[in-house]
């Protein structure tokens, strides 16, 4: 068959009136089930190429859009053209010959007439087409113009030798995110024979009119159609930037059955019993006038939410979001006393074994004088110990377990788990979520979650993001916290920075210097560490230097972090595992090696770790120059403001959501089409759209979600 779109696309024709009548009988054989190797020329070989692109179905090859447009609807003339351009051109060969400069290519010069000419370049090549490619022939080229040095040049375009029935393009070619071995004339050959089957037998569309029609988006079929084949009017630029709305179409779709698949998880979660957990008030009570602080206005308001919840009888799911340093210890703490006063146990989950031992640090020292006993479950701790440790789980003696996931390995069991607490939730995926929820469930049901978050997602974002949970929100910081001066110094100024330490130092404050380091090697990152180390304390050998980082692990790191935060250390040199939690108010001082290498929020979070106590405390940003636009853009975030909502809006505006949130690592939320930053408008509707179809049309909203999620819904049955 013919690859050339054009020719295909006038036969199959893009009558969508006709289709939409079409619409609603059940096709015999949908698109969603048929494999793409029903399609002509997809054997084995293909077949696992496509695979590799996530294609499996002919409607996965529908989805798969392309990322960019190439124009040749038109001809430019050769004298029009401009360097950085893609252009259709046509003219007669008036020279060609191979030449053998630094490297051995074929030359032709395209001209018309006495008009501008162009230099076509190939560097490979057979005799057959060297032969082919003689003075007088008529050719039409496709390809990228650039400036040469004997003018304007193309680097092997894609040519036909001319001949009357060579058409003109009638479409925007389309370009699709390729793999090896899958060339664009492929895709755009089996795109071409799914569009003809979509014609055929078009998707059912889930989405009932009364929903698109006041948002003024296309039918599916219809958008599909148009972006894989746009018309010469379409704007390209609208489609690159995905703001054209077809492609506004199939994003709102995917975000409807996302807000769907959340929804449904959310109600199957509040269909099940959680044990009511109303406690009387006589250990917070103790906790509360034992802490040297009152809570701040923002933290008794979450405080009451949580407990609203906890004394329901359906399982609480709430994202408790603060700033670092916004206090939310201390409410997870209040959480678990209403819990344990209860009489259930509680597990606090932490995403690296150095904040759960600071977690432990702090509850111990809160909990333990109340006769709370607080057990530490750590992946380290083997054999006999980790038996004993279990075994008061097991029993009911220990009421609060602090740990990692190593808390939800099949061999722990509690007594009575009431509450699970979770900190940094953009670490853990939806997933674990659910498997920690199942951890708990017993015959009187399911335990309650909490969910802490220092990631600052704005409201409308979280909601999307996490739709299956209720949202309390710390929004001021505690009082008495003096704002963190914040500057950049490139690391030429090294010898200044360090007297600044030993200035800090010398007045008995103390100091963090981390260290950082662009590559995931952890093994090179602890070994920069280490020469810091080595080189700080020889340069300021008044000061007890202590260091941590991953490979120094267990008893001999709680060591080292005891012993600064006790004050015996003065400067503590570490790698970025000091970015979540440690907490000790007398450090004031922060290096950043090379924070360049780092992200908003993760700069932001390290950061967090001084300007704990009531001195003013300072960050240097010791970078290495040159930086780039984006660093520098990023470091005069850092410094120009300290509130951590503002810097994730403008990482999110620099970045896009993904990376924010740590989802591209975590599989926490992963979009086909959808980007819930750029197409935030979409994100109101989408969710009431979701609520409208689980309680109009059920059927369309679970086919929706396995249209988009696949095999990835099954949280949604849980
Ligand atoms: P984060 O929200 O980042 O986990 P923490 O819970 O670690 O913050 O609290 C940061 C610091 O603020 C701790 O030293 C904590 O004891 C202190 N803190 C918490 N609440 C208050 C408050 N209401 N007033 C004064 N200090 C507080
Ligand atoms: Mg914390």
């Amino acid at each position: 068959m013919s690859c050339a779109p054009g020719a295909t696309f006038a036969a199959n024709g893009c009558d969508v009136s006709q289709q939409a009548s079409a619409r609603h009988e059940p096709p015999s054989s949908s698109l969603e089930e048929m494999p793409v190797e029903t399609l002509r020329r997809v054997g084995p070989r293909v077949a696992e190429r496509l695979a590799k692109l996530g294609i499996a179905r002919v409607q996965d090859l529908l989805f798969h859009l392309p990322v960019r447009y190439q124009d040749r609807t038109r001809l430019v003339p050769i004298e029009a053209l401009r360097p950085g351009q893609e252009a259709l051109i046509e003219g007669t060969i008036r020279e060609a010959g191979v030449s053998i400069g630094r490297r051995r290519s074929l030359k032709v010069w395209l001209g018309e007439e006495t008009l501008g000419g162009i230099m076509l370049r190939f560097f490979h090549f057979s005799p057959q087409q060297a032969a082919a490619l003689r003075p007088g022939v008529r050719l039409r080229c496709y390809g990228e113009v650039r400036q040469g040095p004997q003018g304007l040049e193309m680097v092997h375009p894609e040519y036909r030798l001319h001949s009357d029935s060579v058409q003109i393009e009638a479409r925007l070619t389309p370009i699709y995110p390729a793999t090896e071995g899958l060339q664009q004339p492929t895709l755009r050959g089996l795109t071409e024979q799914a569009l003809e089957r979509l014609a055929e037998s078009p998707p059912r569309d889930y989405l009932p009119p009364e929903i698109l029609a006041p948002l003024g988006l296309p039918s599916l079929a219809e958008a599909l159609l148009y972006l894989h084949r746009p018309p010469i009017e379409a704007s390209l630029e609208d489609l690159v930037e995905r703001r054209h709305p077809a492609f506004q179409r199939l994003a709102f779709e995917e975000l409807v059955a996302h807000q769907a698949s959340l929804r449904q998880l959310r109600r199957a979660q509040r269909a099940r019993p959680a044990p009511r957990l109303q406690g009387d008030g006589r250990l917070r009570e103790r906790l509360l006038a034992a802490l040297p602080f009152a809570l701040t206005e923002a933290q008794a308001r979450v405080v009451g939410e949580i407990a609203h919840d906890l004394a329901g009888c359906r399982p609480m799911q709430r994202l408790l979001q603060g700033d670092v340093g916004a206090g939310k210890t201390v409410v997870a703490a209040l959480a678990a006393l209403q819990a344990v006063e209860s009489g259930r146990q509680v597990a606090l989950m932490a995403p690296t074994e150095l904040l759960a031992e600071q977690h432990l640090r702090t509850l111990s020292r809160w909990l333990e004088p109340l006769g709370v006993e607080t057990l530490w479950l750590a992946g380290r701790h083997k054999g006999r110990e980790r038996a004993e440790l279990l075994a008061r789980l097991a029993s009911g003696a220990a009421r609060v377990a602090v740990g990692t996931h190593a808390l939800f390995q099949d061999d722990v069991e509690f007594q009575d788990l009431g509450l699970v607490i979770i900190d940094e939730q953009h670490r853990f995926g939806v997933h674990q979520r659910l498997k920690l929820r199942e951890k708990g469930a017993g015959a009187e049901g399911a335990p309650h979650q909490l969910i802490m978050t220092a990631t600052p997602i704005p409201r409308s974002l979280a909601m999307t993001l996490f739709a299956d949970l209720d949202l309390s929100v710390i929004d001021h910081l505690p009082p008495g916290r003096t704002p963190i001066v914040t500057v950049a110094v490139p690391d030429a100024r090294r010898e200044q920075v360090m007297a600044r330490v030993r200035a800090a130092c010398g007045q008995g404050r103390q100091a963090y210097w981390v260290c950082t380091l662009i590559e995931e090697s952890e093994s090179l990152q602890c070994q920069a560490a280490e020469e810091a180390a080595n080189e700080l304390a020889a340069a300021l050998a008044e000061l007890r230097v202590g260091l941590v980082h991953g490979r120094i692990k267990g008893a001999e790191r709680e060591a080292v972090m005891a012993a600064f935060a006790a004050g015996e250390l003065d400067l503590l040199v570490a790698t970025t595992v000091i970015e979540v939690g440690v907490d000790v108010p007398n450090a004031s001082l922060m290096i950043i090696e090379n924070p360049e290498r780092l992200g908003l929020s993760q700069l932001h979070q390290l950061r967090g770790r001084v300007g704990r106590g009531g001195v003013e405390s300072h960050c240097v940003l010791l970078y290495h120059a040159p930086l780039s636009r984006t660093a520098q853009e990023r470091l005069a975030i850092i410094r120009q403001t300290t509130s951590g909502f503002e810097i994730a809006e403008r990482d999110l505006a620099l970045r896009g959501a993904g990376e924010v949130l740590g989802t591209r690592q975590t599989g926490l939320v992963q979009f086909r089409i959808a980007d819930p930053l750029r197409d935030q408008p979409l994100l109101p509707p989408a969710q009431r759209a979701a609520d409208q179809l689980l309680e109009q049309h059920p059927e369309a909203a679970a086919a929706l979600i396995r249209r988009w999620l696949g095999d990835r819904h099954d949280y949604g049955q849980v």
